[in-house]
């Protein structure tokens, strides 16, 4: 059977680092980074007869995650203890939550080819990140990092509702994103602030069993999970199709060969002997603190959306894609309050910038300059003091070294030439030299009006004035 017989079923569990000030069991620094070993205390190296206290701070987080995402909040949660052992969990557990997760039943909307799609939650639970092995290069043994150990996580588990490695990239953008708004974590990919364990089985287009699915644990870019899933079940389309059957297993994905690896067999529940943490406190919350919560919710991403198509008039493509990050949506409404021109303001975003971040391979949280930068760009464009073509390099130009625009252009002697002496003289000198365009032009060819343009703006480097350039060779033109 050919490949496009069979649908991809994928279901993903997304871990989130909270950007709390502290661990979730003790008073160290979640913050990333530090000389390894200097965000510790007994407590997260996991000495003998230290108690753990929950930070409640997590529970706040969690619980507007949850509601965020359409979750149900449950009242009565705790915590279990998944028992396995791994050099970078001293305590031999991780402390999590089994069976009474704190948010269940949610789901959250993406924008698909055949428009909205609802991809339901079954679970937002709270749990503590485990250390870091560091693999020394020199051969020399492997180091442990227990920075990250106690570090606060949410970890979101879909139903398998997705059906593409597009499908996925949306939702995984749509539940950064409304955790960037809610300010939840900084979900920097690039950081493992964010990352998913990708689960991918494929069945024959119109069965009702799903397929037996692999895992593909700790992904941390959306490059590299779009390729990971189209190799994954290109792979399982192929062993079924020879007769074969697929393994559940846990799966490495190696970027740099663009294959995945055995890791594993896969682990069921059974396996890791979850029972109540016996050193913590059940969790109980009130209506009045989940109420509280709700209403300390900021604007989130859909309700922007309308906001940017009613007020500021912007097409549905530019408002989904500047509302898609918290990044581009702060520095749009910053750059606006400046330049009041919503319209230029989203399409230098929606064509330069994400062109720009594409080709760096970076995310909209990289980006290097604010809303204000971008504002006054806006301006010099609207007051003609730059061309559109210039724009761009301006926009290059504060990616590596990001000042304030009108400086950018003073220093590089970009500034649009508008005196009409000065581009009478380039009209001239353009004209002369192409008395075939010329001839064109006056035997009705209108193309030759772009050409002759075209060749001003060479001559200038990109400088001269468009509107003047076209209206001032229209009147030699048609003397
Ligand atoms: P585990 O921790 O054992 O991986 P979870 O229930 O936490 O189990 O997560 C299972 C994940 O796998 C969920 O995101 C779910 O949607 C997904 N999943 C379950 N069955 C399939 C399947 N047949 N194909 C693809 N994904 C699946
Ligand atoms: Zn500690
Ligand atoms: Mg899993």
């Amino acid at each position: 059977m050919p490949k496009e017989d069979y649908e991809i079923v994928i279901g993903l569990e997304v871990h989130c680092e909270l950007s709390t000030k502290t661990k979730i069991f003790c008073s160290c620094s979640t913050e990333f980074g530090g000389e390894p070993n200097t965000h510790c205390c007994p407590i997260c190296m996991a000495m003998p007869g230290t108690l753990p206290v929950l930070n409640e701070k997590v529970v706040e987080y969690a619980v507007k995650a949850g509601l965020a995402t359409n979750c149900k909040i449950a009242q009565n949660s705790k915590n279990d203890r998944k028992n396995y052992f791994y050099p970078d969990l001293p305590k031999a557990y991780q402390i999590s939550q089994y069976d009474m997760p704190l948010c269940y039943d949610g789901y959250v909307n993406i924008e698909t080819e055949e428009g909205e799609k609802t991809i339901r939650l079954e679970r937002i639970h709270i749990e503590e990140d485990a250390g870091k092995l560091n693999h020394d290069d020199y051969g020399r043994g492997t180091f442990v990092d227990l920075n990250r150990a106690g570090v606060p996580l949410i970890e979101c588990v879909s139903k398998p509702d997705l059906r593409s490695k597009e499908e996925v990239d949306a939702y995984l953008r749509k539940l950064k994103s409304i955790f960037e708004y809610i300010e939840i974590s900084d979900c920097k990919m690039q950081e493992g602030s964010l990352r998913a364990d990708v689960n991918v089985s494929v069945r024959k287009k119109g069965a009702t069993e799903f397929g037996t699915r692999t895992e593909m644990k700790n992904m941390n870019s959306f490059r590299s999970i779009s390729r990971a899933i189209e190799y994954e079940a290109n792979r399982q389309i192929e062993v079924l199709e020879n007769g074969g059957e697929i393994t559940q297993e846990t799966l490495r994905w190696d970027d740099i060969s663009g294959k995945t690896f055995s890791m594993r067999d896969k682990e069921d529940a059974q396996d890791y002997r979850y029972f109540p943490d016996p050193d913590l406190v059940a969790i109980r919350l009130s209506d009045e603190y989940i109420e509280n919560i709700k209403n300390s919710l900021p604007e989130l991403p859909e309700s922007r959306k309308k906001r940017y198509l009613e007020e500021y008039k912007l097409i549905p493509k530019a408002a989904n894609f500047v509302t898609s990050s918290k990044y581009y949506s702060d520095l749009f409404e910053e750059a606006i309050a400046i330049c009041k021109n919503p319209k230029t303001a989203s399409n230098l975003l929606m064509s330069e910038v994400a062109r720009i971040l594409n080709e760096r391979e970076e995310e909209p949280d990289q980006i290097p300059f604010s809303g204000k930068e971008l504002g006054e760009l806006v301006e010099l464009i609207d007051k003609g003091t730059i061309s559109s073509s210039i724009s761009k390099k301006v926009l290059e130009e504060l990616f590596e070294n990001p000042k304030s625009p009108s400086k950018i252009i003073e220093e590089k002697g970009w500034i649009q030439i508008s005196d009409e002496g000065a581009i009478k003289e380039v009209v001239s000198k353009i004209l002369e030299a192409n008395p075939q365009s010329v001839a064109d032009f006056k035997a009705g060819k209108d193309r030759a009006l772009g050409f002759l343009v075209g060749q001003a703006m060479k001559e200038t480097k990109g400088k001269a004035n468009p509107q003047m350039l076209n209206q001032l060779f229209l009147e030699e033109l048609k003397k």
